[in-house]
């Protein structure tokens, strides 16, 4: 029997388990794909948001300032790539200096530190790109840039060594509640069904399903979906910070930002009716993206697009992130609805998940063997006398596989043997980056696979490009 399951190995699903970790509890993360992080949480502008975007009062405003900070925090604790860059809300005329005047008040209100006005002459200096049209612009120094992925496997990870389960290709199908005690029953066939005390409803854009399973719908999500584009590293240089236009009804809008690898990002759009899943781009919404970054930052060369993407929003029908105990099934935590800034609030959201399950009923006692830190090996970045000595160690440090990003065969095998280890192509990509680069996987792919396949002992055609059925290989042409 389990204290609590955590359906969903989200950014707020990783999140909870690792501090439900610090605590002695017996916990499990149940992810229905074969890796963490393939929801939301792989598709966003990854921007670890300042604060003043929130209306005051609302749980997003509070758990979002705290979100920034804890972020910058468990990344330094978790080895997760984060820059805190600043980001900068860019007014295009008069009328829109009052709006970020308004953005400046909110954010005094909601806490957010060290926030500026700043005006053209100051702008162009600190973004010598910036659009002709600029008038001024909110600086919030606080904001910031983060590898989501990245996060979302390093919290699951330091979880997992810190004693939590993680079940993955085991999708939630059904919940029943009787005595007090829940049954999770899931689709994978090796598990008997998951007895537990409470639950924790992480599941992004199926949170009404889940809660549909055993309560009343007490909420609807409607996916929004955004596109965006990724640039290759000779564009990451045009922006500085994160560079926002002013905020519409739709959000935030298309924003320019270099990502925590030195990539450009731009996007993304906001589009409903969306089916839960969809996230296909299109020519359309792309030269809709392009036509309004345009506005922001001068001289994108989108010859160097290196890819498309688009990731859903779980747009719930309330207005503010729903973090609460359901009030159709007792000792049930949804934690739902949950769009931007959910990535930036996950650590903080996490901290309120715990005090909820506390307040249920659930004893909190801490661990005193919590180990809060992870590492993993960037070779690049060592001295030439640890190189030395790594390849020493172990040889396979000393080959290079992905030429783009300067990947080694020894941290491609760290990434499969690591606790929450690559299963996938596209796995091993977001742990430690071949494929990532300019030619994305076209000359590493073929030699990642293969030692996909040596390392976890499976034919060359059982490695997945990513989420199960995504089959790379299917036979032989020539015999
Ligand atoms: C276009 C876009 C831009 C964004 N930009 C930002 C940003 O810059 N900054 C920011 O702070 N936030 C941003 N966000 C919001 C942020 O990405 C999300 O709030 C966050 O990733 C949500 O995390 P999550 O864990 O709730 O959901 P998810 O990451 O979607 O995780 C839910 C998990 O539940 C699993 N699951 C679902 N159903 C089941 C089931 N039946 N059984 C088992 N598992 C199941 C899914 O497979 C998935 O892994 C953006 C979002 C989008 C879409």
């Amino acid at each position: 029997m389990f204290d609590v399951a955590i359906i969903g190995a989200g950014i707020v699903g990783a999140s909870v388990a690792r501090e439900l970790s610090r605590y002695n509890l017996n916990v499990c993360l149940i992810e229905k794909e074969n890796d963490v992080s393939e929801g939301a949480t792989k598709a966003n502008s990854a921007i670890v948001h300042a604060g003043y975007d929130p209306e005051n009062g609302t749980a997003m405003a509070r758990l979002n300032v705290r979100g920034c900070h804890l972020t910058e925090v468990y990344a330094k604790e978790l080895d997760v790539p984060y820059k805190k860059i600043g980001s900068l809300v860019v007014a295009f005329s008069q009328e829109e200096m009052e709006t970020i005047e308004e953005l400046f008040e909110r954010g005094n209100k909601n806490g957010v530190p060290d926030q500026r006005i700043i005006h053209r002459e100051e702008l162009l200096k600190m973004e010598p790109n910036i659009g002709d049209e600029a008038v001024g612009a909110l600086h919030s120094p606080s904001a910031g840039i983060v590898g989501p992925w990245e996060f979302c496997i390093a919290l699951t990870e330091n979880a997992v060594v810190n004693g939590v389960k993680l079940y993955l290709n085991t999708e939630v199908v059904d919940i029943k509640k009787e005595n007090g005690t829940f049954t999770i029953f899931t689709g994978n066939p090796e598990l008997e069904p998951i007895q537990t005390k409470y639950i924790v409803n992480a599941a992004g854009i199926y949170s009404d399903v889940i809660l549909g399973m055993v309560g009343e719908r007490e909420f609807k999500i409607k996916p929004r979906k955004g596109q965006y584009f990724v640039l290759d590293k000779s564009q990451g240089p045009l922006a500085n910070h994160v560079i926002f236009q002013c905020p519409s009804a739709l959000g935030k809008g298309v924003l320019v930002t270099p990502s925590v690898h030195g990539n450009l990002i731009v996007g993304p759009d906001a589009e409903d009716n969306v089916e839960r899943d969809d996230t296909t781009t299109t020519k359309e919404r792309m030269e809709f993206i392009r036509d309004a970054a345009e506005k922001s930052i001068k001289g994108i060369n989108y010859r160097e697009s290196i890819r498309n993407f688009a990731g859903l929003r779980a747009q719930s029908d309330r207005s503010d992130f729903i973090i609460e105990e359901s009030k159709s099934v007792k000792g049930l935590i949804n934690l739902a609805g949950i769009k931007s800034p959910g990535l930036t609030s996950a650590p903080a959201i996490a901290e309120d998940a715990r005090d909820l399950l506390e307040k249920a009923g659930l004893t909190l006692t801490k661990k005193d063997n919590f180990n809060p830190t992870r590492r993993q090996t960037h070779f690049m970045s060592l001295s030439p006398e640890e190189k030395a000595a790594k390849i020493k160690e172990d040889p396979r440090f000393g080959r290079i596989i992905c030429r783009c990003e300067n990947i080694t065969e020894g941290e491609i095998v760290e990434a499969i043997k690591r606790p929450v280890g690559a299963l996938s192509l596209d796995g091993v990509k977001r742990r430690v980056r071949p494929g990532m680069g300019r030619c994305q996987g076209g000359f590493c792919g073929p030699r990642v696979l293969e030692i996909i396949a040596r390392e976890k002992n499976v034919s060359l055609e059982e490695v997945m490009q990513d989420t199960n059925g995504s089959y790379i290989l299917i036979g032989e042409t020539k015999k």
